[in-house]
Order: C-alpha cells, then structure tokens, then sequence
C-alpha cells in the first residue's frame, strides 16, 4: 500500500476521498466565488468549491474518510494521540484514533488499554495581540483542552484536519500541542489544496489523501463568467460578488432594462 515515501497515498484512496465528499455535498461543482482575497480585492472563481462543514453532518462518511486517513499512516509512525483543532477537526481526530486503534490494535478489546491510542480535545480561543498602544487585533489560536492535556504531555502526537489550504491553522494546532508538551510526529489531512509543505510547517512531515489545488480565476478572466454561467449564491462569496456587481451598474447608470435583482447576473 505505501510507496517509497510512507505519506505517500495511493492514487485510488484519494478518488474514495474525493467520491466520499461528493456524496455528502461537500464537494460541489458549478460557478464559485471563493473565499480568499486577491491583492486587488477580487476574489477568483471557479467550478469547484469544497464545503467541508457538509462531511460533519454524515457520520458514515466522516468514519469512512477517517478510515481511510488512518490506513495511509505507515505502522513504524508512533502514535499515542490524535489531535485536530476544533471544531471539525475534533470530530475527525475521533475517527482517526478509533480506525488506527483497529488497524494497530486488531486483538478482542475487553480493556481500554487494548486501545492505548487516544484523541484530545482542542478549543478555539479569540486573543488580542499586538502593542496595546498601538492598534491591536482579535487573533484565532487553539489550545489543548485542560481534560485532554494529560493525554498530550510527552506524547507521540498525529495531528489531523480534513482541508489546508496556507497551513496557518495546521501551524497553530502545532503550537497547541507544543504548549500542551507533546511531540509532534505527522500532519494528516484529507485534502492539501494549498500545496503546503513540509518546511511550511516547520519540518514535521505532512500526508494528504488529495494533493490538489481546485483550478481558478480572477472574475474577469472566468470561463464561465465568459459563458454566462450563473453564479452560486448558496457557498463562498457569489453573494457578496453579485451585489457589488450590481452597485457596479447602478453607479455607472448601465441597468439592464427590467432589473429587479442580483438573480439576473
Ligand atoms: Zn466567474
């Protein structure tokens, strides 16, 4: 199963990734404004979006694609915890202890030592930093939640998350369990769609089951902008971009004969 590089997924258990995520809605196709902001205050579109919340709301699917996390982290990789940032993350790192407890684990569990890997809770916490004298920002950290800490200090520790798109928060859940005093073997997630690396992360090592960015554009060089595609206003920003669309008209005096809203972009 495992390649030369032991974070190496097969291809075939990135496609299961990918068909789990399509079946529980989170991957969508269609015409998207996406989240993040271009220099220019644009935001690119495309025809795929992941919402990765819709996983959360299927339990079979997220123990399935839990399954297949834990079965692609190689057997010498010691592990004692899973930790994932809340609140997804929490969920997932549950499904990812109770798969490789099974797989490493396999004998009848009468005792909760049969299953010595264990999971530990995240929160989220908001803090200010910066100079108080000068202008200070509400900044997203994670800690180790006081129960689990026990279960952290001085352990081997899997972090898991399902989607990374810059790394930022797989490098704050790092410095969680750092602060927790537990040693971190691997970063595990299901999708890398930021081609984050390695040395991103500070040299701890980093597996995906899909190693893909999702294909975009800035607005005014989209495909299916060009063809009139419809704009999803129920994901990402398509909203946000149809209203400024419309303000755009109004302001340079061009409404379109019978406008009566943002649904006829
Ligand atoms: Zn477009």
């Amino acid at each position: 199963m495992f390649g030369v590089d032991p974070f190496t997924a097969e291809p075939a258990l990135g496609e299961s990734a990918l068909i789990l995520l399509s079946e529980c809605g989170s991957l969508k196709k269609g015409h998207f404004v996406l989240s993040r902001k271009n220099p220019d205050g644009t935001r690119n579109h495309s025809i795929e979006y992941v919402d990765i919340r819709e996983v959360y709301a299927y339990p079979e699917k997220l123990w399935a694609l839990s399954k297949l996390l834990a079965q692609c982290i190689h057997p010498s990789v010691p592990i004692d915890v899973v930790v994932g940032p809340a609140r997804g993350g929490n969920d997932l790192s549950t499904g990812v202890a109770y798969w490789l407890n099974q797989l490493r684990f396999p004998k009848a569990k009468k005792d909760p030592e049969d299953s010595p890997i264990r999971r530990a809770w995240t929160n989220k916490i908001e803090v200010w930093v910066g100079d108080p004298t000068d202008e200070q920002k509400e900044e997203e950290r994670f800690v180790v939640a006081d129960c689990h800490a026990k279960f952290v200090k001085g352990k081997h520790t899997l972090i898991v998350d399902d989607v990374t798109t810059s790394g930022t928060t797989n490098q704050k859940v790092c410095t969680a369990v750092r602060n927790a005093g537990g040693s971190i073997v691997l970063v595990a997630t299901i999708w890398n769609r930021g081609g984050v690396t390695s040395d991103a992360l500070g040299g701890i090592p980093i597996f995906s089951l899909i190693n893909r960015a999702i294909p975009s554009w800035p607005p005014f060089v989209c495909p299916p902008c060009k063809d009139g595609v419809p704009v999803n206003t129920d994901v990402g920003h398509g909203k946000e971009f149809l209203e400024s669309k419309k303000q755009d008209l109004f302001e340079i005096g061009h409404v379109p004969p019978g406008f009566s809203g943002i649904d006829q972009f």
